[in-house]
């Protein structure tokens, strides 16, 4: 489904209310610089999705003119169907979540939370409530008279999302929050802020260029590359079919196949990426189906990485493929070929992605 369609597809009484983000034929120059180039991007309201591409790709500064940081050089930003393009950062109904959790020091977590309404003038005992919920929203309402420095990075970093959350923001923006986390922290935070998002319901619009993370987290999944979006899907989309070889390159590993050499082996002359857990190494005389690419070649390589096995066989017009098997309970079912071997691999046509 294109972008286009999807914004057509929401009634303006529900966009009226909505987190609904629309951009349309947004860019954004620095100088010479073009950073963002006419970008077309619709994200529904409740929805999880995740900016993902190397640095200097232009997903922060897609976040920045959501947010209201920064001038669009041309092209229209609404939200819930309202043109906030000119509008002020403070009156955009989105709050934004930062990398470095930017808490004040001096005051308690309960005061650092109820900041935002303070300067909305609510009373005391609104605040109350609302810190009390917001707290236990991120389940750290055992803390509420501690200082920052008294936290844990992920639990400073669920504070921030407390912070933020508090003011019922139609749109969280979050640029990067995890960065600074190590990777088990991390990995607990995502499963954390994924359900935090389902309780909340609502849109959550996520930077990052840690590709688990954004196939971990997100409903879909924007690529980034160069101001553009390459691809944008859900996980299983972006990962199993990749549109582009950046796409498949960016997101994690993958054997490109060329087009010559594709033709060889499946008579159709476009280039493929095709996953390393898609490709199974055959057994002697395992037998194939007819879907089945087969490629025959010579163990180069063979990687323990803990939980799997990767085979590296050198094939046909110098293709070298990897073959990325599941470590399994059973010492039987484990890899057991050596370098130098002559072996068969074989992978679903069905699996793998046509380049253009
Ligand atoms: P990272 O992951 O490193 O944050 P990114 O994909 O978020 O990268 P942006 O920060 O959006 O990329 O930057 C896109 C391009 O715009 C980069 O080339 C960057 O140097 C440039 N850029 C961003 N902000 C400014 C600015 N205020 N002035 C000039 N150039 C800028």
């Amino acid at each position: 489904m294109s972008s286009t369609v999807a914004a057509a597809s929401v009634a303006p009484t529900e966009a009226a209310a909505s987190g609904h983000v629309s951009l349309t034929g947004v860019t954004k120059s620095f100088g010479d610089l073009t950073a963002v180039r006419d970008l077309e991007l619709d994200v529904s309201q409740g929805e999880f999705l995740s900016m993902l591409g190397p640095s200097g790709s232009g997903k922060t500064t897609v976040l920045r003119m959501i947010a209201g940081f920064e001038d669009v050089t041309s092209g229209t930003i609404r939200i819930g169907g309202e043109d906030v393009t000119r509008i002020p950062p403070h009156r955009r109904p989105v709050n934004t979540v930062f990398q470095d959790y930017a808490l004040f020091p001096h005051l308690t977590i309960a005061e650092n939370v109820a900041y935002g309404l303070r300067v909305r003038g609510q009373s005391k005992r609104e605040r109350q409530a609302a810190v009390d919920a917001a707290l236990a929203q991120v389940r750290l309402d055992h803390v509420a008279s501690r200082l920052p420095h008294q936290l844990s990075g992920g639990q400073r970093q669920r504070i921030a999302l407390a912070r933020a959350l508090i003011l019922r923001p139609r749109v969280l923006l979050l640029d990067e929050p995890l960065g600074a986390l190590d990777k088990q922290l991390r990995e607990e935070m995502q499963i954390e802020l994924k359900s935090i998002q389902r309780e909340v319901g609502i849109t959550f619009i996520f930077v990052t260029h840690d590709q688990e993370e954004a196939l971990t987290l997100s409903d879909r999944v924007a690529v980034f590359n160069d101001g553009r979006i390459e691809q944008i899907g859900s996980a299983r989309e972006v990962y199993e079919y990749p549109r582009t070889e950046f796409v498949a390159r960016f997101l994690g590993l993958s054997n490109i196949i060329p087009a010559e050499t594709a033709q060889r082996l499946t008579g159709t002359a476009a280039a493929i990426s095709i996953r390393p857990e898609r490709v199974r190494l055959l057994a002697p005389d395992e037998q194939v189906s007819r879907d089945d690419v087969v490629v025959e070649g010579h163990v180069a390589e063979i990687v323990y990485t803990g939980p799997t096995t990767r085979v590296i066989v050198d094939g046909i017009d110098g293709l070298r493929l990897i073959a990325e098997t599941q470590n399994s309970h059973h010492p039987s079912a484990d890899v057991t070929v050596r370098r130098g071997d002559r072996v068969r691999v074989a992978w679903a046509s069905s699996h793998a992605a046509e380049l253009p």
